[in-house]
């Protein structure tokens, strides 16, 4: 199935977080997940990049090589992709997409703010494009150290990708600020049942 704009009227709705890495979205999306009445399935990116320790296939995201990722570019395979990091694509395959439709689920993105932005402007009216604001920079480079995931030298690719990151954030349809996770978390959640179903949020509000 092609995906159209006709096409998202009958299915689900799509739900961007994106925001520069270690602003908390990626907490934020799993935190939805768990909410069954909002119908979210998360979807699961292709990336070009080395698989990380804790990370898990099929389930974290569709690992590939760089071979793959471009046949899948020729092929017109991706919703959107992005070189979001130098040397490392990312993209949403189309047919993962059509997976969580078929379900009758939302789909929830956990992407950069290139491809997030790209998804809103292909489908205006079905997306809702939630920026992720972390209190500020260096409280950043303080998250992203905490991890010991990644050598210096990627952490401060990322902090210096932030600082663009953090000027589309008025593109966004909201902008959440993470500055206290509980108060976020609430935030996100009324955000995204509005969207889906404003009656939901009534009931949450109580
Ligand atoms: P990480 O390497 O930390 O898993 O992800 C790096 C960045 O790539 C994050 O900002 C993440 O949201 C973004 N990303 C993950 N999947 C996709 C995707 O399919 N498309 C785009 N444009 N960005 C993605």
């Amino acid at each position: 199935m092609e995906i159209t704009t006709e096409s998202i009227k009958q299915r689900g709705k799509l739900i961007v977080f994106s925001a520069p890495s270690g602003s908390g979205k990626t907490t934020i999306v799993k935190y939805l997940l768990g909410i069954d009445a909002l119908n979210l399935e998360f979807s699961i990116s292709a990336p070009s990049r080395e698989k990380r320790g804790n990370e898990i296939d099929k389930k974290d995201y569709y690992f590939i090589s760089l071979k793959e990722f471009k046949n899948y570019i020729k092929g017109d395979d991706f919703l959107e992709w992005e070189e979001v990091y130098r040397d490392n694509f990312y993209g949403t395959l189309k047919s993962e997409v059509e997976r969580i439709w078929a379900k009758g689920k939302h789909v929830i993105f956990d992407i950069d703010v290139a491809g997030g932005l790209r998804i809103k402007k292909k489908f205006p009216k079905e997306t809702l494009a939630v920026f992720v604001k972390p209190p500020s920079i260096d409280e950043l480079k303080i998250r992203l150290k905490k991890r010991k995931t990644e050598s210096d030298e990627r952490i401060n690719m990322r902090i210096a990708k932030a600082s663009v990151e953090l000027a589309t954030a008025p593109q966004f349809d909201k902008i959440i600020k993470n500055y206290d996770l509980e108060v976020a978390l609430k935030e996100a959640e009324e955000l995204v049942a509005d969207f889906i179903n404003p009656s939901i949020v009534k009931k949450t509000k109580k």
